[in-house]
C-alpha cells in the first residue's frame, strides 16, 4: 500500500504543540493573521507539565494537569496530528534566501513544505541511559514525575514511606527544568513531618549539576533548608545505573571512584535526548542532540528558515516553560522580521526560573539570565526568598495564567 500524499504547502510549520509550539502558533497569529499556519504534533492531550510535581506530592490530579489538545490549537492554524519522521531543510544558499521551502514528512506519509520550520518537539527520556532505570520505574520503590503517567505513583510511593532511604537524583543531561527534581523531596518532607515520620527516614539528593539554579542567592537558601532537613546532597557526581533488585543507585565521582546508595523510595529526574530525525537533519549540536540555533534571534546557524526553542533548542541556559516567556514574542518578532526582508532585531537574553517550593506553604523562585544575573518579574522584590505568595501562585494560579494567557500567545 503507498502511503505517500499529495504534498501541501504552508507558510509556516511548527513541529511540536507543547508549551512552545502552542504559544508560538497563537503569538504569530495575533502578530501576523495572514500567516498560512500548520502544527504536526501526535498527542491528543496538552499537558501543564509543571503541574506534574504537584500531581506526585498529592496536591493536584493528573486531570488538572491536561486538556483537550484540539482546544488548545489556535484558531485558523491548521493541525496534523501525526509525528513527524524526517525534515530535509532547503539546501543551504550560503545567502539569505526567504524562498526556499524546507520539507516535512510524517508517520502517515504527509509531506508538508513552508519556507520558515519552526522545530520545538521538545526533548523525551532517554531511558537506555542509565541502566537498570525502566526496570525501577516498573516497581513500586522508584517513580519519575517525568512520565505523566508515573507521577501519581510517586506520591504513593513517598507518602507511603514509613522509614528508610529516600533518594533523589537529577540528571544534567538535557532534563528539562532539573531543579524542580527537588519539589517531591520538600513537599514529601514536610509530610513526613506532619506524620512523624522524618526522623526514620534518610534523604539524599544525587545532582548531577554542580548546583541547582543558575542563581547563587537561590542556591544558598536552597542549600540552608536542605542542612535544616539534614539531607546528604552528592553534587557533580554521574548517575551511573539503578539496581531495581538489591534497590541501589550507583553514582561515579570526577576521579572515578563509584558508590552504592542503597534506597526504599526514589525519585528520578532521569537523562533526556533529543530526537533521532533532528539529528538526521543535519539541524543539531554535535553532542547535545539539541537544535543548534542562535541563542539569541532563535534562527539557526546555518540553515535559513529554521527556527527553534523550548527543551529542543540549544539556548545556553537551563530549559524551563518560563524561559518560553520571553523566547516566544522574540521568535515572532524575528520571524515575521525575516519573511518582510528586514534584520532580526529581537533577542532572547537567556531568561530562565526553578520554582522550588521548600514545603506546603513556601516556595523559592529563582530567575535569572544566561549571564546568571537575577532577572526579577517584579523589579521591587526578589521572590528568590521563600514566600507563601509564590507557592500558591505557582500551585493555583499559574496553571491559569497558562491556559488562559501563555497558549493564547499573550
Ligand atoms: C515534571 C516536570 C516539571 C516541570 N516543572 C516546571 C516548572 O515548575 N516551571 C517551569 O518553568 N518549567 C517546568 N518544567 C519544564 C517545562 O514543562 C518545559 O520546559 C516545557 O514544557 C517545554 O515545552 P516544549 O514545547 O519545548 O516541549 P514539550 O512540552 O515537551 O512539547 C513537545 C511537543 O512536541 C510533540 N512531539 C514530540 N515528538 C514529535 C514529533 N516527532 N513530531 C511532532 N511533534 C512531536 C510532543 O507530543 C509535545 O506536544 C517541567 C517539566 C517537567 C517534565
Amino acid at each position: 500500500m503507498n502511503l505517500t500524499r499529495p504534498e501541501t504547502t504552508h507558510d509556516v510549520v511548527i513541529i511540536g504543540a507543547g508549551n512552545a509550539g502552542i504559544a508560538l502558533a497563537a503569538r504569530l497569529r495575533r502578530d501576523d493573521p495572514d500567516l498560512d499556519i500548520a502544527i504536526v504534533s501526535p498527542e491528543g492531550l496538552h499537558t501543564y507539565r509543571p503541574l506534574l510535581s504537584y500531581v506526585g506530592a498529592g496536591l493536584a490530579t493528573l486531570r488538572r494537569a491536561q486538556r483537550p489538545q484540539s482546544k488548545q490549537i489556535p484558531a485558523g492554524c491548521t493541525w496534523y496530528r501525526e509525528s513527524v519522521v524526517e525534515l530535509t531543510p532547503a539546501p543551504v544558499s550560503g545567502e539569505v534566501d526567504a524562498t526556499s521551502a524546507h520539507q516535512v514528512h510524517t508517520n502517515a506519509g504527509r509531506r508538508i513544505s513552508a519556507t520558515d520550520v519552526v522545530v520545538c518537539p521538545g526533548t523525551h527520556i532517554d531511558w537506555d541511559a542509565t541502566p537498570g532505570l525502566r526496570q525501577a520505574c516498573a516497581s513500586p520503590h522508584a517513580s519519575t514525575n517525568y512520565e505523566p503517567t508515573m507521577a501519581s505513583a510517586t506520591w504513593d510511593m513517598l507518602k507511603n514511606l514509613r522509614q528508610g532511604n529516600a533518594v533523589f537524583t537529577i540528571s544534567s543531561r538535557n532534563a528539562p527544568c532539573p531543579s524542580v527534581g527537588l519539589k517531591p523531596l520538600f513537599l514529601a518532607a514536610d509530610h513526613w513531618r506532619r506524620e512523624g515520620r522524618l526522623e526514620n527516614i534518610t534523604m539524599t539528593v544525587l545532582n548531577e549539576n554542580s548546583d541547582f539554579t543558575g542563581l547563587p542567592r537561590a542556591n544558598n537558601e536552597i542549600d540552608s533548608r536542605l542542612r535544616r532537613l539534614g539531607v546528604h546532597v552528592r553534587s557533580g557526581i554521574t548517575v551511573e545505573s539503578i539496581d531495581a533488585d538489591s534497590r541501589h543507585v550507583t553514582t561515579r565521582d570526577i576521579d572515578g571512584n563509584a558508590t552504592h546508595w542503597p534506597y526504599d523510595a526514589l525519585h528520578v529526574v532521569p537523562a533526556h535526548r533529543g530526537h533521532d530525525w533532528v539529528a538526521d537533519a543535519g539541524i543539531a549540536r554535535p553532542g547535545t542532540g539539541q537544535i543548534d540555533v542562535d541563542e539569541r534571534t532563535l534562527h539557526h546557524r546555518r540553515n535559513d528558515g529554521i527556527w527553534s526553542l523550548g527543551d529542543a533548542a540549544q539556548l545556553g541556559t537551563a530549559s524551563s516553560g518560563g524561559g518560553l516567556r520571553r523566547q516566544v514574542p522574540v521568535l515572532s518578532d524575528n520571524l515575521i522580521a525575516r519573511r518582510n526582508g528586514k534584520p532580526l532585531a529581537a533577542r532572547y537574553d537567556g531568561y530562565s526560573v526553578a520554582p522550588i517550593p521548600i514545603d506546603r506553604r513556601h516556595l523559592i523562585l529563582a530567575e535569572w539570565d544566561r549571564q546568571g544575573h537575577e532577572e526579577k518579574t517584579l523589579s521591587f522584590i526578589s521572590l528568590a526568598r521563600p514566600r507563601m505568595a509564590t507557592f500558591a501562585f505557582d500551585l493555583f494560579a499559574q496553571p491559569l495564567i497558562y491556559w488562559h494567557r501563555l497558549l493564547k500567545g499573550k
